[in-house]
Parts: C-alpha cells; structure tokens; sequence
C-alpha cells in the first residue's frame, strides 16, 4: 500500500483538521439552508445569473482557503455553495 493510500483512500479529500468542526459545519449547513428556504418563501430568485456564479468561483479558485474545490473556512463545497444568491464568503471576498 502507498503512503498517500495510508493516508487517505479517497485521492482528493481534504484532510478533516483543516476544515471547520463536524458542528460548525452542520450549524453552516443549517444557516445557509435557512436562509435560502426564506429568500424563497419571499418570492425572491434562488440562484445568481451565471456571470456572478463564474465570478464568484473565479474568486474562490484564486483563493488559497479553497481545497479541491471546498472552503477550509467554512467547509462548503463552492462549486454548488457559489450558485446561491444568499450564499457569502466568510472572509468577504465576494
Ligand atoms: S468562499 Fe471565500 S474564503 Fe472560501 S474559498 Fe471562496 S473566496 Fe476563499
């Protein structure tokens, strides 16, 4: 067996103690859910045109939080997360 099958079977994880607790990652889950549940009870768009998606996953492919295609901030997988209007980056980038 190789060192990186030791590590982890699955070739693009990221390793669990760069991203946010298992908690803080339900309690993220759980909040931007909420809050798309409530902009769409309003009546409002659920998803962003796809100029601000591209833009906003332009952003994150640039960012050196973002690994295999999560955020270490927040544990979101940013390729679905960027899609939605009421979706923020934790530090303010987009
Ligand atoms: S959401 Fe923000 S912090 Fe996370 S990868 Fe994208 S730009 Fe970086």
């Amino acid at each position: 067996m190789s060192d990186e099958m030791e590590i982890c079977p699955q070739k693009d994880c990221v390793p669990s103690e760069e991203l946010p607790s298992l908690m803080q990652m339900a309690k993220n889950l759980a909040s931007d859910g909420a809050k798309i549940i409530k902009n769409a009870t309003k009546g409002n768009s659920t998803l962003v045109d796809d100029d601000v998606r591209e833009t906003r996953w332009s952003v994150c492919q640039t960012c050196p939080r973002l690994q295999n295609d999560r955020c270490l901030e927040c544990g979101c997988f940013m390729k679905v997360k960027v899609a939605f209007v009421t979706s923020q980056c934790p530090l303010g980038k987009w």
